[in-house]
């Protein structure tokens, strides 16, 4: 896909900051570094998000994932890691090529802020259950 960033960005066509790349995958810095460190993990084939990828390039990734968030967490001090993928619109994403970010936490008020709203209560889990196994 010519006209995807990340696309641009494996193919070596635009700028980053990379931090690591092999056969299926490459790390670079996000742009917008929500706290300091924060890192992407790319596909080299794209893909549109983790919905569509294969199975065997998103294990790799994982993996890759996670010896970057802890060389991270060590190199950078940080106190831990939140590792997460935003699949279509509605969930966030904005760049539609499959990408896990890599975000350094030095403590709560760090500016990054994944809380859930708790709506415990609200919805009969055994309806959700039934709905999502059917
Ligand atoms: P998402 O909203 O989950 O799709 O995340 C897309 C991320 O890509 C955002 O955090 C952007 O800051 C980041 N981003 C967009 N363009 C670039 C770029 N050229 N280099 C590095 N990061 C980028
Ligand atoms: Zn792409």
């Amino acid at each position: 896909m010519s006209d995807c960033i990340f696309c641009m960005i494996k193919d070596h066509q635009i700028n980053s900051t990379v931090l690591y790349e092999d056969d299926i995958c490459m790390a670079i810095l996000d742009l917008s570094q929500a706290t300091r460190g924060h890192a992407l993990v790319i596909s080299k084939v794209h893909y549109d998000s983790v919905l569509e990828a294969d199975d065997e390039a998103l294990a790799h990734m994982i993996v890759a994932a996670k010896r970057l968030a802890n060389q991270i967490k060590k190199n950078l001090n940080a106190q831990g890691i939140n590792i997460l993928t935003n699949a279509k619109e509605a969930a966030g994403q904005t760049v539609s090529h499959l990408h896990f970010h890599i975000i350094p936490r030095y403590d709560q008020h760090d500016g990054f802020n994944p809380k859930f709203t708790d709506h415990q209560g609200q919805w009969d889990l055994e309806d959700i259950k039934n709905e999502i196994l059917k």
